[in-house]
């Protein structure tokens, strides 16, 4: 595409954009006219769909729903903004930490010096009725001391609550930054730490540690078949499938688009074929139904390579022969789980 011809077409998606914003009443920011852009450019089926039903509901866009769909959509940097609001909020906190800490220093050391006053009074008493004065004094400074230790006690504790629900939303964050949004299993991110976690326990005990890779058969003709919103509610089926039949301490996680890997501790190459197949089967014989209609759409397949961790190996080198092995499995007829050390397998390019 020429120069000129590119920027006929995205100023004229820019002019939709801006019609679009007036007639829907969009407060003009950047971050709108980006979700106007999108929706003018017409890729992202899941986010026309949004606005269309946001709209479907009233006249013109609301800004918090605008903002909603902007932030589900098209704001990669969402967790990034939550964990800064997180830190800023920690900061005040601390800050007012310390102003109390310091408060409480202030507060004792006056009271010792009332008491220094004091007690050099003592030594001019000469009667019960001067004594009686000191005592006055001393109780009413004791009780202003009890009542702001009192008030920096409270204080304190709501500190300490304020900074228990901060770590519980940094908890939150932290969980969601390993969580794949389409499926809610664990995504590429967690997926590498885990390997890498999982590995070296691997490598300290001696034990045997299996992977495997998945990845759906002809999903792209399913897609276009069906649509795309229908394929994505397939990756959520088939995340389910593959989640629900792996232990505790196994890791289920959406590796890629419609690939998705489970590592396998404690588990020989044996036993990892055949839980694949085991998954295989449960993917095969759900039957998919289309959930706007009900209309019946058969079911979709899956091939996977197993591969068998050697101790001390780079995890690249892992990857590279389930891989490997995925591969030979597409090759061979697809539907199927393919291992390291099938007879009919040629390790030797990826070795
Ligand atoms: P093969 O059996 O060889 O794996 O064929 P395939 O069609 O599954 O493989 P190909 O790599 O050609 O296509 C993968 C398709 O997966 C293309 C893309 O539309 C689809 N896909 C990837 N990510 C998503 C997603 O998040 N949602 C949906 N609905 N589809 C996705
Ligand atoms: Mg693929
Ligand atoms: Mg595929």
């Amino acid at each position: 595409m020429s120069v000129n011809e590119d920027y006929e077409r995205t100023l004229s998606y820019a002019r939709q954009a801006m019609t679009l914003m007036e007639k829907n009443l969009t407060p003009a920011t950047p971050q709108n006219f980006e979700l106007w852009y999108n929706y003018c450019l017409g890729q992202d089926k899941n986010l026309i769909g949004a606005i269309n039903e946001a709209l479907s509901s009233s006249e013109a866009l609301d800004p918090a729903d605008a903002c909603q769909i902007y932030n589900a959509y098209l704001n990669d940097n969402i967790l990034g903004e939550k964990i800064d609001e997180v830190c800023s909020q920690m900061g005040l906190e601390a800050e007012q930490i310390t102003t109390m800490i310091q408060a409480s220093v202030g507060v004792t050391s006056s009271y010792g010096d009332s008491m220094e006053i004091i007690s050099n009074k003592l030594g001019d008493v000469e009667n019960s009725k001067q004594l009686k004065a000191v005592m006055g004094t001393i109780l009413t400074a004791t009780r202003d001391m009890e009542s702001t230790t009192r008030e920096l006690e409270a204080k304190l504790e709501e500190s300490k609550r304020k900074i228990e629900e901060l770590n519980s939303s940094l908890d939150e964050v932290r969980s969601e930054s390993r969580t794949d949004a389409l499926t809610g299993i664990d995504n590429r991110k967690s997926f590498d730490e885990q390997m890498i976690l999982k590995t070296e326990q691997a490598k300290e005990t001696g034990q045997e540690l299996s992977l495997l890779l998945g990845d759906i058969d002809f999903f792209k003709k399913f897609n276009d078949t069906y649509g795309h919103q229908t394929g994505d509610q397939v990756l959520r089926l088939v995340a389910h499938a593959i989640k629900s039949n792996v232990k505790g301490r196994d890791v289920a996680a959406r590796y890629g688009g419609e690939e998705f890997a489970v590592i396998l501790p404690h588990t020989n190459l044996r036993d990892a074929v055949k839980l694949g197949d085991y998954i295989r089967e449960t993917i095969q014989a759900k039957e998919l139904v289309k959930r706007s209609t009900g209309e019946s759409l058969g079911s979709v397949t899956m091939s996977f390579g197993a591969a068998r961790y050697r101790h001390g190996e780079d995890i690249p080198e892992l990857i590279k022969r389930a891989d490997a092995c995925l591969y030979a499995a597409k090759r061979s007829g697809r539907n199927k789980v393919k291992a390291e050390t099938d007879p009919d397998i040629d390790m030797s390019m990826v070795a």
